[in-house]
C-alpha cells in the first residue's frame, strides 16, 4: 500500500527528466531540485524516469497476511428502513445465490434492527438466503454508521465471510466504506456486474470507470472478505418461495458507548411529491430533445396516462429543467421497469448504464442514427413534441 513520495535531495541533479514523465504536471524544478506538488497522484511514472534514483515511493506496512482458507460463504447486508427490508437486499441475495453455486458455499443475510426480527428473517430466507443473522437492539432501529459498523465488524471477525455484498445506496455506501476501513480490506464501490473467476475462485467486480467510458473489472485476491457495493436494480430478485427453509441466528449485539455519539432525534419525511423511480414499472423519460422545461408537462401527461413515473437524462437535470431526483443513469438512478419510454434522449453510454436492463424500451428520436435505437425494442423516428401528445391521446382513449 502506498503512503507517499519523496525526492532524495543528494541524488537529485535537477536534470528535469522527471518533468515530462509526469502525466499530471506535478513536478517543478526549483534551484536544481525536483519538487513534487500536490497534483501528484502517486502513479510512480517519475520513479522509472529518474536515472539517479532520486525519487522514491514510500510504502506503508502491509496489513498482516490472512489465512484465506478460513473465510467461507457469501454475505449480504439486508438494508431496512422503518423495519422494512429494502428490495436491493433481495436482489443481492439472488446474485449471491449464483455466485454461491460456483463457489459451492452458502448465502447468509445480515439484518440489524429493533424488536422482533423473525418475520424479516423468514422473508430473507424465502428470497434465497440459507442463513440469516439478526441483531435486535433499540440502537439499531434506524441506520447509524457507528453502531451498525461496530456490530457488523464483530460479526465478520467472528464468522469470516469470504464475500460481503451491500447495496450501493446512501446507507450501503456509508456502511461499506466504514467496515472496509476498520477491517483493512479493499472495497469495490458501485458495481454493475459480479462473477467468479473460474480458476482462482475469487469474485470479479465490474464497475464503470473513467466517466463510464470503460468498464473496469476489479479483484481483491489477498484479503477477505472481498467487499462490493452493488447498484440497486442491477440484479433481479428471485421469486419468493414460502416453502424455503433456512437457519436464523440471533445475535446479542454489544454496542459500546463510543459508538453512540450520534442519535437520530427526528425523521422528517420530505413533502416533495416523490415518485419511486427505482420501483416504477413504467417510466417515461425526457431528454434534451424535448426542448425546454415546460415540455416536461408532455412527458408527465404521457406518464399519467399509462400510470408511469417521470425520468430524465442528465442533460435536462443540468439545464435545470427537472430535479436531480428524476435522473436516470450512471450518476442518477438505475432502473429496470417493464416499460421505459425514452423521449428525445440520444442514448449516451452513461444514460444506458441506468436503464438498458428495462424489459421493453421505446425510443422516440428525430435522428434515425441516435444510439438509443441500438438498445430500443421499438423505435419511433419523429418529433417528440408531436409523437408524445399523440401517444397520450391514444392511450387515454384506449384506457378510458
Ligand atoms: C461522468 C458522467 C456521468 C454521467 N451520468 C449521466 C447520467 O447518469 N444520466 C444521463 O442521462 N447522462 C449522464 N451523463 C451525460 C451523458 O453523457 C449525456 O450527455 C446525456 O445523457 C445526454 O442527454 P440527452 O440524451 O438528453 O441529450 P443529447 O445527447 O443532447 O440528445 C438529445 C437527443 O434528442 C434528439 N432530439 C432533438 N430534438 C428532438 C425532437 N424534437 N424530437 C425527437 N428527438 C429530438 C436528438 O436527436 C438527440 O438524440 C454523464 C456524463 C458523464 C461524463
Amino acid at each position: 500500500m502506498v503512503e507517499g513520495i519523496k525526492v532524495i535531495p543528494e541524488n537529485c541533479k535537477g536534470c528535469k527528466l522527471c518533468v515530462p514523465a509526469c502525466p499530471f504536471g506535478a513536478i517543478e524544478i526549483v534551484n536544481k531540485q525536483a519538487i513534487i506538488t500536490d497534483k501528484c497522484v502517486l502513479c510512480g511514472a517519475c520513479v522509472g524516469a529518474c536515472k539517479f534514483n532520486a525519487i522514491v515511493i514510500e510504502k506503508r506496512e502491509e496489513a498482516p497476511k490472512q489465512d484465506l482458507s478460513a473465510y467461507k460463504g457469501i454475505w449480504v447486508f439486508a438494508e431496512q428502513h422503518a423495519g422494512h427490508t429494502q428490495s436491493v437486499a433481495f436482489e443481492l441475495i439472488a446474485e449471491a445465490r449464483k455466485l454461491a453455486q460456483d463457489l459451492k458455499e452458502e448465502v447468509s443475510a445480515v439484518f440489524l434492527g429493533s424488536g422482533d426480527l423473525k418475520g424479516q428473517a423468514k422473508e430473507l430466507i424465502e428470497y434465497g438466503a440459507d442463513k440469516v443473522y439478526i441483531a435486535s437492539d433499540a440502537h439499531l432501529k434506524d441506520y447509524l454508521t457507528e453502531p451498525y459498523s461496530e456490530v457488523i465488524v464483530e460479526l465478520i471477525n467472528k464468522h469470516k465471510p469470504e464475500i460481503f455484498l451491500l447495496g450501493a445506496t446512501t446507507t450501503g455506501r456509508d456502511l461499506a466504506s466504514r467496515i472496509a476501513a476498520r477491517i483493512r480490506v479493499g472495497l469495490t464501490a458501485d458495481c454493475t456486474a459480479l462473477d467468479i473467476d473460474p480458476d482462482k475462485k475469487i469474485i470479479r467486480q465490474t464497475r464503470p470507470a473513467f466517466g463510464g467510458n470503460i468498464m473496469a473489472t476489479i479483484i481483491s485476491p489477498n484479503y477477505r472478505p472481498q467487499m462490493s457495493t452493488v447498484r440497486p436494480k442491477v440484479f433481479k430478485k428471485l421469486q419468493k418461495d414460502p416453502s424455503r427453509k433456512g437457519t436464523v441466528v440471533e445475535i446479542k449485539p454489544s454496542i459500546s458507548q463510543k459508538s453512540l455519539r450520534t442519535k437520530i432525534i427526528e425523521i422528517i419525511q420530505s413533502t416533495e411529491k416523490k415518485v419511486n423511480l427505482a420501483e416504477a414499472e413504467i417510466i417515461v423519460s425526457g431528454g434534451r430533445g424535448i426542448g425546454c422545461a415546460e415540455n416536461f408537462k408532455l412527458i408527465q401527461g404521457l406518464a399519467d396516462a399509462i400510470g408511469g413515473a417521470v425520468g430524465a437524462s442528465r442533460a435536462t437535470v443540468d439545464a435545470g429543467w427537472i430535479s436531480q431526483f428524476h435522473q436516470v443513469g450512471q450518476t442518477g438512478k438505475t432502473v429496470s421497469p417493464k416499460l421505459y419510454i425514452a423521449c428525445g434522449i440520444s442514448g449516451a453510454i452513461q444514460h444506458l448504464a441506468g436503464m438498458s436492463s428495462s424489459d421493453i424500451i421505446i425510443a422516440i428520436n428525430k435522428d434515425p442514427y441516435a444510439p438509443i435505437f441500438d438498445v430500443a425494442t421499438y423505435g419511433i423516428v419523429g418529433d417528440v413534441l408531436e409523437v408524445v401528445p399523440a401517444m397520450t391521446k391514444k392511450f387515454k382513449e384506449l384506457l378510458a
